[in-house]
Formats: C-alpha cells, sequence, structure tokens
C-alpha cells in the first residue's frame, strides 16, 4: 500500500492573486514585532526602504542595490529584504512551475528513489491541499493615498482558474509526479447571498464523497473553463476570518450563512480549516482581528455542531502567548473532529521542543493521545517564506527534530491529516 505524506496547509498564489496593500501591511507588521530596539527606532527609515525596495520590484524588476541594500545592511535588516525577495521571486512563477519548483527542492534534498524519507519512514507520495483566500471583501488599506480611496476589485474566481491550470500543468510537466493537490475552496459567507452560499455548497460539494480515490481520479482534470469545477475536486473549506468572515456572528441574516455552511459540512463530513492565529493578511484593526480569529469564537459554533470536522490553523498566537493554543487544546480534549495544524510555526527546533513540553504537560495518557491524533503538518508555504529560505528549509526542521519520535511525526504528518481529508 502507497505511504502518504500531507502538507494540509499550503497556499499557491502568484503575483495577481493577494491584496499586495494588504500584503504590504502584514510586512511592515512583521518586521517591527519581533526584532530589536534598533529597528525599532529607525522604524520609519526602515520601513520607507522596503516599502520603495518591494514596489520597485513588482513594477521594474529590479533593485537599486546600492542605495537600498547597503542601507539595509547598514541597520541590520538586510534578511528581510532579502526574505520578501524570494517570496516574490516564488510568485513571479506561474502555479505550475510554482509546484514544480517545491518539488525540485524536495528532489535536490529529501527524495531517495521516489521516495521522501524521514527518520526510518519512507512515503510514495506528497499531498498538499493549498488554500484558496478570497481577497474579494471591499476593503481600503491605505485610504490616505489616492488609488486606494476605493477598494480594489479582484474577484476570486481568477485564482481559482489559475490554480486548476497550474494542478493541470504541473501533472502534465512534472518528471516525478511526488505531488497529489487537492485545494480547499476558500469563502468569505459575508460576499455572498444566502442563496449564493447554498448554489456555492451544491456546485461544489453536492456529491461530495470524500474518499482519496475520487480526488486522485479527477486530479489535473480542467479546461480553462470554471464551471467544470464540480464535486470530488475541492477537498475542503478554507475559512479566513482577517478578511472579515465572522465564524458566529450576531447579524441574523448572516448568521443564517454560516449555519448553513455547517449545517452542510457537518453532515457530508467535509473538512474545513480556519486561520487561527494572530498573524496573516489582514483588513481590520487588531483588536477587530483578535476578535474574530480567537478559537474562543468557535465554542458558540460547536456547542450547535459538535462533529464538524475543522482544522484551527496555526496553533493559535505567535507571540509566545498560551491563551488561544489552550483553548485549542481544550475544543481538541471536548470534542470529537478538532484538529490543528503547525503551519507557519516550526521555523526552528525551539518550536518543537516547547510543544513536545506543553504536551508532556498532560500527564492522563488518554487525553495526551487523543491531542497528538489531533495535530497536522503544514506548511503555510509560499506565506512562510518570510521566516525560511525554502520549502525543504521548512520541511528538514520537522523531519529532524529528535523532539518527537518518528512515530508521532508520522501521526502528524500522515495518519491525522488523512483521517482529517479522507472518509474511511
Ligand atoms: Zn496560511
Amino acid at each position: 500500500m502507497k505511504r502518504y505524506f500531507y502538507d494540509i496547509h499550503c497556499h499557491a498564489m502568484n503575483m495577481s492573486h493577494p491584496n499586495f496593500l494588504a500584503f504590504l501591511k502584514m510586512f511592515e507588521e512583521m518586521l517591527f514585532k519581533d526584532t530589536d530596539k534598533f529597528l525599532k527606532r529607525n522604524r520609519f527609515l526602515i520601513l520607507l526602504a522596503v516599502n520603495f525596495l518591494m514596489i520597485k520590484f513588482l513594477f521594474f524588476k529590479k533593485f537599486d542595490y546600492k542605495n537600498i541594500t547597503n542601507l539595509l545592511k547598514k541597520v541590520g535588516a538586510a534578511k528581510y529584504p532579502n526574505r520578501a525577495k524570494n517570496l516574490l521571486a516564488t510568485m513571479e512563477n506561474d502555479i505550475g512551475s510554482f509546484f514544480l519548483l517545491m518539488e525540485e527542492c524536495l528532489m535536490d534534498n529529501s527524495i531517495e528513489n521516489g521516495q521522501l524519507v524521514m527518520d526510518n519512514k519512507k512515503y510514495d507520495k506528497i499531498v498538499l491541499t493549498p488554500l484558496i483566500m478570497d481577497f474579494g471583501s471591499k476593503t481600503v488599506y491605505y485610504d490616505d493615498i489616492h488609488y486606494n480611496n476605493r477598494p480594489v476589485n479582484k474577484p476570486v474566481v481568477e485564482q481559482i482558474i489559475d490554480l486548476f491550470n497550474g494542478i493541470r500543468n504541473y501533472k502534465k510537466l512534472s518528471p516525478y509526479k511526488m505531488f497529489e493537490i487537492y485545494p480547499f475552496m476558500g469563502i468569505n459567507t459575508k460576499n455572498y447571498s444566502l442563496n449564493d452560499v447554498k448554489n456555492m455548497l451544491g456546485t461544489y460539494f453536492g456529491n461530495y464523497k470524500g474518499t482519496h480515490q475520487i480526488f486522485s481520479k479527477k486530479m489535473g482534470y480542467f479546461t480553462g473553463n470554471p464551471q467544470c469545477i464540480t464535486s470530488n475536486i475541492y477537498a475542503g473549506v478554507k475559512l479566513y476570518p482577517p478578511l472579515g468572515f465572522d465564524p458566529w456572528p450576531e447579524n441574523k441574516r448572516e448568521r443564517m450563512k454560516v449555519e448553513l455552511l455547517y449545517e452542510f459540512c457537518q453532515e457530508k463530513q467535509i473538512p474545513i480549516t480556519c486561520h487561527c492565529s494572530d498573524e496573516g493578511f489582514s483588513i481590520m484593526s487588531k483588536e477587530q482581528m483578535e476578535n474574530l480569529t480567537s478559537p474562543a469564537k468557535w465554542e458558540n459554533v460547536l456547542k450547535v455542531y459538535s462533529s464538524l470536522k475543522i482544522n484551527l490553523a496555526h496553533f493559535g498566537k505567535q507571540d509566545h502567548s498560551t491563551e488561544w493554543q489552550n483553548k485549542i487544546l481544550e475544543l481538541i480534549i471536548t470534542y470529537d473532529n478538532i484538529y490543528s495544524d503547525i503551519s507557519h510555526r516550526g521555523f526552528d527546533d525551539n518550536f518543537y521542543m516547547d510543544f513536545k513540553n506543553l504536551l508532556d504537560n498532560y500527564k492522563d495518557e488518554h487525553i495526551k493521545k487523543k491531542i497528538k491524533e489531533r495535530i497536522l503538518f503544514g506548511s503555510d508555504f509560499m506565506v512562510n517564506l518570510l521566516k525560511t529560505d525554502s520549502y525543504c528549509e521548512y520541511f528538514e526542521v520537522f523531519s529532524k527534530t529528535k523532539h518527537f519520535s518518528s512515530e508521532d511525526k508520522d501521526l502528524f504528518c500522515s495518519a491525522n491529516p488523512e483521517r482529517f481529508l479522507f472518509k474511511s
């Protein structure tokens, strides 16, 4: 029997997909979060240089090394623009080439005789579930600049077409075909009417079977017309509160839409991945974002839809506070189908050490076992390039950590995601 390795959380976007203003905003915030006093003191200078550098790269594809990189080197921030360049260089590719680049990186470093090797385990194929993000919300990021006094127009359908073309091309062009690629459909119920939500669910999941076999049979078929996307092509649903999605809105009309979504997904056991971290593309104030993104928001949902299959992604906040993590763990213990992926977390071995210590705090072996069976490996590639240099570098931190046995790691990257993704 074939063995599968899963990366349950990644993104495949090119330059035209994200809203770059949201992107700049995220980058600005990140740059000053964990960095030192010197950077904070020079915030304005660096901000100016980084923005200028990224925009110049976007439009003219070249850098003014003399002036900008030297300036950044001088203030000790050179790695940040390099990371930004690396990320943008990835996103310059069409999506098919983007998957080929990811594959090439693993081929060069971690694949032996056509199998991904991790400790004493070997995996025949790698399943990727790129998460579509709906950037279509009507938001202004910088209301003080001329062309952003009205929201940008960005229909998600273009991202969908590019992604499915990319999967088809990857399947055609890859000499190794290590990847099986099953996207998650991004939806923000706020952007649609109740009827639209109903139609979307019917179109994309009406005949949902949830078996690995049917997804693998359909992978790569795409005519270029989005209408040929029907059931058993999307493997799940992606929700993203920082772009305005509210998991449990007070407003009655909005509530009906999410109730429809949860009812439908619970009934068919369709997996949902919801962003659950204090970082990421955001269109709102920090307070608003934290309120919508907090795992506590899911308590009310789960009281009604207790067997909903959901991945609260990123395992809580990045800032070393434990409140969100503890809430996620509490939900995992209470309910049967709650998962949490560790994407955008394992940038160095310290994360795995802390994570191991956290699990060891649970003395009850049953609880500890249950938690271990709900953790999912994810990379958050290409967004994670803001903190790492390549896909394989992120993978290697996971594959090499000694804080977890290869049996535990096999749970995180194979057994658990398989259970999350597919019906048995
Ligand atoms: Zn993500």
